[in-house]
């Protein structure tokens, strides 16, 4: 990971893919541990700013069991990691949990989202939610002459009203973030055995927590 100020960018030497926290999220999803991902260019593809794609290639490619027991990071006590009002816990849990608050102007508003990894399933409470953003930021982004790749594609876009296109979810802005926070926590490279609280946070305070779980070595090998 060398960049982590908008997208989640993996680098190696001189090397760089950006945009891969959609594709770890649905790899994470659907239980993959061992891919290879032949990527040719700059960054993954944004489909439609959600992960149903990707999720949809994996069930196409099919997995196969492996003998090898997945590395676990196990939280045995809770950590809490602040940025402001930003603020993200992590605690001790039986399984991977996220409690994902955000709170945005309207018409987005607060939002909770509770994904329990053992009665949700991610490829329907997860995956389909995409990317959002505010007209006003679209406009700025166009008017500096970046635009977004057909923004109405790939992410929905808030207006004063409400969302421009119809919503796949009405906390489709919350699981999206929860989407992400998934993407972020595959990076751990084991399974993130934990609850993590999350309120307003993003990628910076979620890699933060990230590297504090490896700096901690308490990955465990287990045959779970
Ligand atoms: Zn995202």
């Amino acid at each position: 990971m060398v960049d982590t100020r908008r997208a989640t960018v993996l680098g190696s030497g001189e090397h760089r893919v950006s945009t891969v926290e959609h594709l770890l999220s649905a790899l994470f999803g659907c239980g993959v541990t061992n891919a290879l991902i032949e990527v040719d260019g700059p960054e993954i593809p944004a489909a439609d700013g959600s992960a149903r794609e990707f999720v949809a290639a994996i069930d196409a490619a099919g997995v196969a069991e492996q003998p090898l027991p997945q590395p676990r990071n196990v939280v045995r006590e809770p950590h809490v990691f602040r940025d402001g009002d930003k603020l993200l816990a992590i605690v001790p849990a039986p399984a991977f949990r996220v409690r994902m608050t955000i709170d945005f102007p309207p018409p987005v508003g607060s939002q909770y989202v509770d994904y329990d990894s053992r009665s949700a399933e991610y490829r329907t409470a997860v995956a389909p939610n995409r990317t959002f953003g505010f007209r006003h930021e679209v406009e700025a982004l166009l008017a500096r002459g970046l635009a977004m790749g057909g923004s109405l594609d790939n992410a929905i876009v808030f207006d004063a009203d409400g969302p421009m296109s119809p919503l796949r979810a009405a906390d489709e802005p919350g699981r999206h973030k929860v989407l992400d926070l998934i993407g972020d926590f595959a990076l751990l490279g084991a399974y993130p055995q934990c609850e993590v609280i999350a309120i307003k946070s993003g990628h910076a305070l979620h890699f933060e927590a990230v590297r504090s779980l490896v700096d901690r070595a308490s990955v465990a090998v287990s045959a779970g």
